[in-house]
């Protein structure tokens, strides 16, 4: 994961890239670090925690850190403690060389071991080696050095480089991670987010495996992993920034809730209209659909994958065809029994999720077709799918998920309807039906977010007290069962297990004792009794059971102890409302107490590392 900003540019730097860090915070925020070159010197400031804490040791250090040309870090550590010792940059034992990683680099043992006879080490990083490997290679040739280094190196890596023999030049190589260059008005710059770069636009260009770019202030030179010199073409993109403001919430994570209605509007409205799904995106053949597709094959991590398992549901009761939901850190180093007659799909916020990525690849190795739902137009992951649903949920800062898990969503329930129309799966009045449905969730998810705030405030009182929270749901229920538990566990730290309601008979009933809360997702399916069933199994052994269900459930109440009702919808639809109390729920619960909401403590927004 982590975040990589660079730039050789005119003006001082420092700032620059403190700015940086704090937009890629999201990335990571174990610690950070920058690292500027001056006068053929490398200096570097580095500190354990939030970016806040550089930003002050730094501004402490200015005169240090003076110079136009310097390396920034975020870090989520992977191998080592958080500490000042662990953080980026690391720097070679000459201090010619400041590098910062991206990435795990596999064999960085067995390497040190090597240079253990020649270099002294002093962190417990894989990324350490990469800097004494560069600096041992190193004659007078940074790019056949990096090259040669690289060479030995296995695992999954973007590089960040200074060397202070090149006082105006940064070196970047990239091999799996994401990490690009871009050319602005002001300088040139590699990022792992074009977010956050100070510029209004610019020429960008992905760094690909293997390729090393060597930067300066008006020129980003491409050299391939032979150290040939090649040309590239540039990307354009516009750099506006989004205003990234609480806007007058406590915090990201309930601005983001409360942005749905429009960041559903917003992306609903890319692609329905009363009549008919548009994926411009998509250019299968209608006889695909209609005469060769075999089964779907939904990957992602995370709350995406939950938005897989209720789509699973929607697709294979709309468009009549069996749907696999597989956790893409699996499926990637899985043989799959998938053939051209797949269409494999891939859901990811960034775009960018290592594992989810590697899915793709390897189904494209198949000759599957693959589609992918994402939320950030330029990510890698909607460039080598051959299919692309955009998500329109803006960007999203908070590290658990709301409004882009819900966008996600609704782009499942458009590329079923859309299938199902290809397939003649329904008719004609059960379209209308749900395209209305879908075009009525903006407002919907706006009346729910009204109606059940204070209910779920008020419930959160009841539970944040609790070791352990249960959640339950069968079928569509049982994905937003498993998200709304996800929430609450990543941002209270409360375990919370999920579990379909019919499982929790098979063994996990034992865990249920006098007060322990469940939280019954039940919507108005013909399932529902069962789970009413299923419920009075738990009350039975004590269990305290709050129910969240749809406004048609009238006789709910008399048999659990708290009801949260949201507004009815289609029961295919209706997950995108039951989730929103979910996610209430898990905010104030996090909130009274005291967690860390937006930035919970080991996780980070986009997992580019396996
Ligand atoms: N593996 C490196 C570390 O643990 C880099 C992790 C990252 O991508 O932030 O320091």
């Amino acid at each position: 994961m982590c975040g990589i900003i660079g730039k050789a540019g005119i003006g001082e730097v420092m700032p620059e890239l403190i700015k940086g860090l704090e937009m890629l915070e999201y990335r990571g925020y174990d610690s950070a670090g920058i690292a500027v070159i001056h006068n053929e010197k490398i200096t570097r400031c580095r500190e354990s925690g939030k970016i806040i804490n550089l930003r002050e040791k730094s501004e402490n250090n200015r005169e240090e850190l003076t110079g136009n040309v310097g390396i920034g870090h975020t870090r989520w550590a992977t191998h080592g403690k958080p500490t000042v010792e662990n953080a980026h940059p690391h720097i070679s034992n000459n201090k010619k060389f400041a590098l910062v990683h991206n990435g795990i680099i596999e064999n960085a043992e067995e390497i040190k071991k090597a240079l253990l006879t020649s270099e002294e080490f002093y962190s417990q990083t894989d990324t350490e080696v990469a800097v004494k490997l560069i600096s041992k290679f190193y004659k007078t040739d940074v790019i056949s050095a990096v090259k040669t280094a690289c060479k030995e190196l296995t695992g999954t890596f973007a590089f960040g480089i200074l060397c202070s023999d090149f006082p105006d030049k940064i070196f970047a190589t990239a091999q799996g991670s994401p990490l690009v260059a871009v050319k602005g008005a002001t300088g040139c710059w590699i990022t792992s987010d074009l977010g956050a770069i100070n510029e209004k636009s610019g020429e960008f260009y992905r760094i690909a495996n293997g390729e090393i770019c060597e930067i300066s202030k008006d020129s980003i030179l491409f050299y391939n992993s032979e150290g040939e010199e090649i040309k590239k073409s540039p990307e354009r993109v516009s750099l506006t920034e989004e205003t990234v403001n609480k806007g007058g919430y406590e915090h990201f994570m309930l601005k983001e809730i409360f942005e749905q209605p429009f960041a559903i509007k917003k992306t609903v409205l890319s692609f329905a209209d009363k009549n008919s799904i548009k994926l411009e995106n998509v250019n299968i053949p209608d006889e695909f659909f209609k005469d060769k597709l075999e089964r779907i094959i939904i990957t992602a991590c995370g709350s995406a994958y939950h938005t897989g398992l209720i789509g699973k549901h929607v697709i294979e009761k709309l468009c009549k065809i069996p749907v696999n939901v597989e956790i893409a850190s699996e499926f990637r180093y899985s043989e799959p029994l998938i053939n051209e007659n797949t269409l494999t799909v891939f859901i990811s916020q960034s775009g960018e999720t290592a594992d989810t990525l590697a899915a793709l690849r390897l189904c494209k190795k198949y000759n599957a077709k693959t589609l992918s739902i994402v939320n950030v137009k330029s990510s890698i992951i909607a460039k080598e799918s051959d299919n692309v649903i955009f998500t329109y949920a803006g960007k999203e800062i908070a590290v658990a998920t709301t409004k882009a898990f819900s966008a996600q969503l609704v782009s499942l329930y458009a590329l079923a309807i859309f299938i199902a129309e290809k397939r003649e799966t329904i008719s004609n009045q059960k379209k209308q039906k749900l395209l209305n449905e879908l075009l009525s969730l903006p407002d919907k998810i706006n009346t729910t977010l009204l109606k059940t705030t204070d209910k779920a405030k008020a419930l959160s009182k009841k539970i944040y007290k609790s070791t352990d929270i249960f959640f339950i749901g069968r079928l569509y229920d049982y994905g937003t069962a498993c998200e709304g538990s996800l929430k609450m566990k990543e941002i209270s730290y409360i375990n919370s297990q999920s579990y379909a309601s019919g499982e929790l008979k098979h063994g996990t009933i034992s865990l249920i004792e006098n007060g322990t809360p469940v939280i019954a997702i039940g919507s108005n399916t013909e399932v529902f009794s069962k789970t009413a069933s299923n419920i009075a199994e738990v009350k039975a052994r004590g269990a305290k059971v709050f129910l969240v269900t749809d406004e048609s459930e009238k006789d709910a109440s008399v048999f659990v102890d708290d009801i949260i009702y949201v507004p009815s919808t289609t029961p295919e639809f209706q997950s995108s409302l039951l989730v929103i109390p979910l996610q209430l729920l898990s905010y104030y619960t996090a909130k009274r107490l005291e967690r860390d909401i937006d930035k919970p403590k080991n996780l980070a927004k986009s997992v580019t590392v396996e």
